[in-house]
């Protein structure tokens, strides 16, 4: 299994500074959430086709599915996640995500709100976001603290809160 996700980093102690240096702009992180998100490649979050183009010239929805037949929707890695219809940036959820991650419960909205540089409503709603994700498999949030590789499958479902 290859993969480009840091799964060494995810562990107790972590510094913010190693999270912001992990994730020094937007890209980085989108590309961090792809990864993670579709190991094998993009999949169309509504047909499930592998034929999609990438990097298209929209704003918001850069992935588009080739199955124009029958989908051929535009779509991001938000899509069908925690992150739909979110405006904040990538770097901000990944931050967040890690920062709710490895500090396990502990971490309050004040706190996420003074690190990020965010308002405290959205601060709040980050982590309400990310929590529920959370309980929605907390056997897997346990494994977080002590990640390997085989908590790559949970930290999936967690980091982006992937929707059945
Ligand atoms: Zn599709």
């Amino acid at each position: 299994m290859s993969h480009k996700a840091p799964s060494k980093h995810y562990r107790k102690g972590i510094s913010l500074i190693e999270i912001f240096r992990m994730f020094p702009d937007d890209a980085t992180a989108e590309k961090w959430f792809t990864d993670v998100r579709w190991p094998d490649g993009v999949h169309c979050p509504h047909c499930g086709s592998d034929n999609v183009q990438t990097g298209a010239k929209h704003k918001t929805m850069p992935l588009r599915c080739r199955n124009y037949k029958e989908c051929g929707r535009k779509f991001s890695v938000k899509t069908e996640t925690v992150m739909e219809g979110s405006n904040l940036g990538y770097r901000v959820w990944a931050v967040a995500t890690f920062l709710l991650t490895t500090s396990l419960k502990s971490i309050s909205s004040t706190k996420l709100h003074q690190d990020l540089g965010v308002t405290q409503t959205t601060a709040w709603h980050l982590a309400y976001r990310i929590r529920n994700s959370f309980e929605e498999d907390d056997q897997n949030f346990n494994g977080v603290v002590e990640a390997d590789e085989s908590t790559l499958v949970g930290l999936k479902r967690i980091c982006i809160g992937i929707r059945n």
